[in-house]
């Protein structure tokens, strides 16, 4: 027998089959909240070139300094895909989709990879959703991004998050914040961690986003962004907060929030929530009005957000809410003998033309067995068929939940599931 072979691929994980119900139970519910707000899906493919990860997410990000599963075949460089924003501009810029008309409103499900250090909710192969509006730079983009995202939080049964919310301004506003940062660091410069002393002439405001117990200190005193926005980009900011006043969305304003990739301006949010422990990101984003430019695009705003799915589920696990249905099945014949069996396989297409699940033991166990089976199937009813069943005609229907049977000809049985 050959050696078996098991993924031990930290960080990597297979969903299993008592698992994938409550998986497509949220992706369900993702898609029916989308189809309300009018979002349309796009998938994208799973590998992208290298460059465009680079000139998307950012050169200095963590994402791309660390964390991109990368490789070369041929003259081309691939990453696995960290994130979908970057990618979900690509194909707006590759297909033309601004000639569609009006702003573009996206979503999308799927799996991203990042070299991460793997510990609870947090995977080298996670998976998220999110929304990318592409087009319109008026506030209401931004406040139905976050409507959405908190939208399906709310559906879940998940109340007890928190919405952060900053502006870190238009390029205007950002040049002009860079320097004041940049003159505030300045003196102290020698102290920063070598991270963020490598960010400081380059993307300065990044250094906020610093884990590195060096550059605590002085990060927490650091000028921030809100004293230092323009006009235009005050006046968004005030919009955007009055409309999620106007939804009853509660929020904290947090202006040291700079998220983890480059593309952001204005508008950036968080969603964190005290039922996660360690990791309590639920869901981040914010508006990216320099993006589709720098892909090579038409200047356009943008604005999205993504969110982890397994983050989601653990919340789920931590209150108990329960996503998807138990394993179940309408019907299980139990064949005894050959005879039986071409019948039940036969039968088994009527009930599926009829809308109605049904199986059978492809086994050849016994009428325990198959009884046991169908059982630990959660089947709401079992048909019992054997040679002397064919010959008379007469079936056994066992309602499996009130343990009551009923001797009944196959049309009678079809007939009453039709019914
Ligand atoms: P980001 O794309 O970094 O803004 O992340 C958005 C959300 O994706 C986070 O708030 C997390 O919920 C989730 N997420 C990001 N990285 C991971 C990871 N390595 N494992 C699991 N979830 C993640």
């Amino acid at each position: 027998m050959a050696k078996a072979i098991y993924s031990t691929h930290l960080g990597f994980f297979d969903i299993l089959p008592d698992e994938s119900p409550k998986w497509r139970a949220l992706e369900n519910i993702i898609h029916e909240e989308a189809a309300k707000f009018n979002f349309e899906e796009i998938r994208t493919p799973i590998l992208e070139q290298t460059e465009l990860i680079k000139r998307g997410v950012g050169q200095l990000t963590d994402i791309v300094t660390k964390e991109i599963f990368a490789f070369t075949k041929g003259d081309s460089n691939y990453v696995l895909r960290p994130e979908l924003t970057a990618p979900v501009v690509r194909a707006y810029v590759q297909h033309h989709l601004g000639q569609r008309g009006g702003s573009q409103k996206l979503y999308y499900i799927g799996p991203m990879f990042r070299a991460e250090r793997p510990q609870k909710g947090r995977q080298r192969q996670f998976h998220q959703f999110g929304v990318e509006i592409i087009g319109s730079d008026n506030p209401i983009a931004d406040v139905e991004c976050i409507a959405f995202m908190i939208r399906i939080y709310q559906r879940i049964g998940i109340q007890n998050f928190d919405l952060k919310l900053n502006s870190v301004g238009d390029p205007e506003s950002r040049d002009r914040y860079k320097e004041v940062l940049k003159d505030y660091l300045k003196p102290n410069l020698s102290k920063l961690s070598e991270l963020s002393q490598n960010r400081f002439e380059k993307n300065p405001m990044r250094i906020l986003d610093s884990k590195e117990p060096e550059d605590q200190e002085f990060i927490k005193n650091a000028p921030v962004i809100g004293d230092h926005l323009n006009d235009e980009s005050t006046e968004h900011f005030t919009r955007v907060c009055e409309l999620l006043d106007k939804l009853n969305i509660s929020y904290t304003l947090d202006p040291l929030l700079v998220r983890g990739m480059d593309y952001y301006t204005r508008t950036a949010f968080e969603l964190t929530s005290s039922d996660l422990g360690s990791q309590d990101a639920l869901a981040g984003g914010g508006r990216y009005d320099l993006l589709v430019e720098e892909i090579g695009g038409q200047p356009t705003p943008a604005v999205g957000f993504a969110a982890g799915m397994e983050r989601l589920l653990i919340a789920c696990e931590e209150l108990e809410i329960k996503l998807g249905s138990e394993k179940s099945v309408d019907i299980y014949l139990v064949t005894l003998g050959e005879k039986a069996q071409t019948w039940g396989i036969e039968t088994l297409s009527k009930f599926r033309e009829m809308g109605i699940s049904a199986t059978m033991d492809y086994m050849g166990r016994s009428m325990k067995a198959q009884m046991k089976d169908a059982n630990r199937e959660n089947a709401r009813y079992a048909l019992i068929v054997g040679e002397n069943e064919l010959e008379t005609g007469l079936l056994t229907l066992r309602n499996m939940e009130e343990s009551e049977e009923l001797q009944l000809t196959i049309d009678q049985v079809l007939g009453k599931f039709r019914s």
